[in-house]
């Protein structure tokens, strides 16, 4: 079933070729309930313990507007710059597949409620940032469908499954479909600006706090089509590349893709209009399903709900309520904490942005913020694969921490101890610095005590201090920090030693 393709290195694909992207991106709202029933819309449950007649489709059973995911919906539309229908309505998208207990999913077809929007995006090249205007087409609103499982075979998969399970608990689940225009001229910055925009409308919906836009869980998906075509010559046919969910992923589906149809059309071949499945560990994708023949749906107006027609005045209420535009707010940001272009790539490249600012709020010195969010919690976060804010750790916690080393009783190393602690659930600050007994040893005697230990172990090193070579102390030093677990001061370590062997700096 795996295809492999001859591919051609990206530069020369580009240098050859011209792409044409689209992005379809699937958003889960997080309202409460579902979009036309009050059925739960949580993560997780037993199978198919939130449905109800309406989302199962049952034969007399009605459905009602969900009024929040309507609304989160315009200011998403706003947010990125779009007209808002005055009258639109639902269409049903017939199909028949069984995780659609309907056998049509209510959708919006060719009257979207926010159409002719744009979204800024700016991408990292050799010569600085550059900003790309991603038009917007239409952004609307449907509902989830169940899930399949398919049990007994190696794969997963249908093929060679015994059996398969649906659960309906996602059935119903409001989505909102953000689809652009063809991005157009971004040549061989394509990969990066549909990294760039998947990362900025993801961003956008957290500041709007409309869905917490969770990739792993699937929260957001992303189709990635992709065309190429040969300089002045008509756009190409296009893949799509269904259901991305990383934004690395992103990334790496639009390059594979270049290079694929690259090799195709090189050769002389014809590129099939398709969609094909990205696989994370390959980097690469397999052909799907065909679209040369477009498939009908069959699509109408759906009988059972009214129409939408939002007030103009509530539209300006909803608009009155936009956060400032993420760009903005990163700009605002960079020049209140004056670091350099490159420091505060680091902080949003850790996804350490919000939790430095609540840091700073919490009365932490800013460069103090940022020096725990992107070391080592950054570090660890990173080498456990999970977000920064998933540690446990809170800006309430650094904030103690630095109370603490400013207060001498904690030295750097011994704060990295307690954050230590801290993800491994051992407590808060005060609670891990007393149950690890995690305190600077401060008490001269006791230092004094592991020096002259450390002099005795090391004598011809003791000897190349008395005889000047400041340097070596070093050695003693770092034997007396061993000692004492990293619980001394080394700077006042330092000077007790060389006030013990009698030598000046
Ligand atoms: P479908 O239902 O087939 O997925 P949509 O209209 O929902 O179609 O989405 C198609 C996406 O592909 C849009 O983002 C559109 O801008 C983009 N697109 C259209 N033509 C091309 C092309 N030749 N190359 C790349 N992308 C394209
Ligand atoms: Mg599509
Ligand atoms: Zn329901």
């Amino acid at each position: 079933m795996t295809a492999t393709h001859d591919t051609v290195p990206f530069a020369e694909a580009i240098a050859a070729f011209d792409p044409v992207l689209g992005l379809e991106t699937h958003v889960e709202l997080g309202t409460a309930s579902k979009m036309f029933c009050g059925c739960p819309t949580m993560f997780g449950g037993a199978a198919n313990t939130h449905v109800c007649p309406v989302c199962l489709g049952l034969p007399g059973s009605l459905p009602v507007v969900n009024r929040t995911a309507v609304e989160s919906t315009i200011r998403m539309g706003l947010a990125l710059n779009c007209r808002i229908a005055e009258w639109c309505r639902f269409a049903r998208k017939n199909y028949f597949y069984p995780d659609m207990p309907k056998d049509y999913q209510v959708s919006q077809y060719d009257e979207p409620l926010c159409f002719d929007g744009y979204l800024d995006v700016t991408v990292e090249t050799p010569d600085g940032p550059r900003e790309f205007r991603v038009e917007i087409e239409r952004v609307h609103m449907e509902e989830d469908t169940g899930k399949l499982t398919h049990a007994g075979g190696a794969t997963g998969r249908i093929h060679g499954a015994d059996y398969s399970l649906v659960d309906y608990n996602r059935a119903g689940i409001p989505l909102i479909e953000i689809v652009t225009k063809p991005i157009v001229g971004a040549g061989a910055l394509a990969p990066q600006v549909a990294r760039a925009y998947v990362t900025e409308l993801r961003d956008l919906m957290r500041a709007l706090g409309v869905s917490d836009v969770r990739m792993e869980e699937g929260s957001l998906r992303c189709d990635v089509n992709v065309s190429l075509s040969r300089p002045g010559e008509p756009w190409g046919t296009r893949s799509e590349t269904k259901n991305v969910n990383s934004l690395r992923s992103v990334e790496r589906a639009v390059l594979s893709e270049i290079e694929r149809q690259a090799a195709v059309l090189r050769d002389g071949g014809r590129v099939i209009q398709e969609t094909r499945h990205f696989h994370e560990d390959t980097g690469r994708s397999t052909p799907g399903r065909s679209k040369e023949q477009a498939e009908d749906y069959r699509y109408f107006p759906e009988p059972d709900l009214v129409p939408v027609a939002p007030p103009r005045d509530w539209v300006e209420q909803l608009r009155a309520t936009l956060p400032e535009p993420p760009a903005a707010r990163r700009a605002r940001l960079r020049a209140e904490w004056g670091i350099s272009d490159h420091e505060f790539q680091t902080l949003v490249n850790a996804g350490a942005l919000d939790l430095v600012e609540q840091t700073i709020a919490a009365g932490v010195d800013s460069a103090a913020a940022r020096k725990w969010w992107t070391g080592e919690l950054a570090r660890t976060a990173n080498d456990r694969g999970v977000e920064l804010a998933a540690l446990g750790v809170t800006p309430q916690h650094i904030k103690r921490l630095e109370e603490l080393v400013g207060a001498g009783s904690l030295s750097d190393s011994l704060a990295r101890q307690v954050l230590e602690g801290i993800i491994a659930g051992e407590g808060d600050v005060d609670e891990v610095v007393a149950s690890r007994g995690l305190a600077v040893v401060s008490d001269d005697a006791a230092l004094l005590e592991a020096i002259d230990a450390a002099l005795a172990e090391q004598p011809d090193v003791a000897d190349k201090i008395r005889g000047g070579k400041v340097q070596a102390a070093g050695a003693i030093v770092g034997a007396v920090m061993k000692a004492t677990r990293g619980q001394a001061d080394a700077a006042k370590v330092r000077a007790l030693l060389l006030e013990r062997l009698g030598v000046s700096e």
